[in-house]
């Protein structure tokens, strides 16, 4: 039985999902976590946890670690594949005004 860290009730492992550290850009492997776990229920309606859209693994993240994308949550290292950054974007502009002309 493991204790969820948000109502304290205890579960068994299959319904709860494991916490990594904060700071942590993306799960790779158990040094990530934090030794902590998140029952079902308190994820669902947790504004403090949630997890990555893209991460294959069922680990939960701070909120802090998250970034929002078109209403879905990622983390730090997928949401760069979600989204393209500043730089990418003025290229792909700049390719845009490129192409549009003729
Ligand atoms: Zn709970
Ligand atoms: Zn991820």
């Amino acid at each position: 039985m493991k204790k969820c860290k948000v109502c304290e009730k205890k579960f068994s492992e299959q319904g709860m999902f494991p916490l990594v550290k904060k700071g942590v850009s993306c799960y790779s492997d158990s040094d990530d976590l934090s030794q902590k776990f998140i029952c079902k229920r308190c994820l669902a309606i947790s504004d403090d946890y949630g997890k990555c859209s893209l991460c294959f693994e069922d680990v939960v993240y701070h909120m802090k670690d998250l970034r929002w994308s078109d209403g879905s949550q990622y983390c730090k290292e997928h949401i760069s594949e979600v989204q393209m950054d500043e730089e990418e974007l003025e290229d792909w502009e700049d390719y845009i005004d490129y192409i549009s002309k003729d």
